[in-house]
């Protein structure tokens, strides 16, 4: 980014199934690094490959991959199932009735589907981050990058969503997070 190197000369290889933390101080790079595999971010240099593919120059939808942010980002104005049809309706040209159905799913799968009907704010930021997860598993993605999923959630919600993380590395998706919760990561993570 002009003249900060945010990320250079990392090299990360991941198996199948792996569960991997980014850990480090502020400002190291973890952020660029998930942006990068996620197609958020261009490099300047190097390559991303999934699964033997060089997706450098393909779009963030075109990867295979969820990305859960620190904030949610969850679109206010949309309920929660608004929220996780949006993307398989409009870029995965999926039937409105279909994308219906996976999305119960995946928010049962993360233990929330009674507030399907609900906007975000009407939630707790642990459930928001929750609803966040089932949408990114609406993509049935290959691999899940979580950027500091539970940084900005008061202590007692912490363990709702590392919880829904244990139980999905436990499945055996691949992941990727960044994270401050050294306890966590050293019970779960493979690396
Ligand atoms: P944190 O733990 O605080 O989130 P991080 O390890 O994730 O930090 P990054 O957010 O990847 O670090 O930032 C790495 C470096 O790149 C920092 O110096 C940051 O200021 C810089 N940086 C990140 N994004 C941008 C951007 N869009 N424009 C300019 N500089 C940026």
């Amino acid at each position: 980014f002009g003249d900060v190197a945010a990320v250079d000369g990392v090299d990360l290889e991941l198996g199948a199934g792996e569960m991997v933390t980014l850990l480090g101080p502020s400002g190291c790079g973890k952020t660029t690094a998930l942006r990068i595999a996620a197609g958020l971010e261009q490099p300047d240099a190097g390559t991303v490959v999934i699964d033997g593919v060089d997706v450098t120059n393909l779009p963030p939808d075109r990867r295979g991959l969820g990305m859960v942010f620190q904030d949610y980002s969850l679109f206010p104005h949309l309920t929660v199932l608004d929220n996780l049809t949006l993307s398989p309706i409009w870029v995965g040209k999926v039937s409105k009735a279909e994308a219906e159905e996976r999305a119960m799913q995946q928010l049962k799968r993360v233990r929330i589907a009674e507030q399907a009907l609900k906007y975000p704010l009407q939630l707790s930021g642990g459930q928001q981050q929750r609803v966040a997860i089932a949408r990114a598993l609406c993509l049935t993605p290959q691999i899940m990058l979580f950027d500091e999923p539970t940084s900005a959630l008061d202590p007692e919600m912490i363990k709702e969503v590392l919880d829904v993380m244990i139980e999905l590395a436990e499945q055996g998706i691949t992941m990727v997070c960044v994270t401050h919760e050294m306890g966590f990561a050293k019970a779960v993570a493979d690396r």
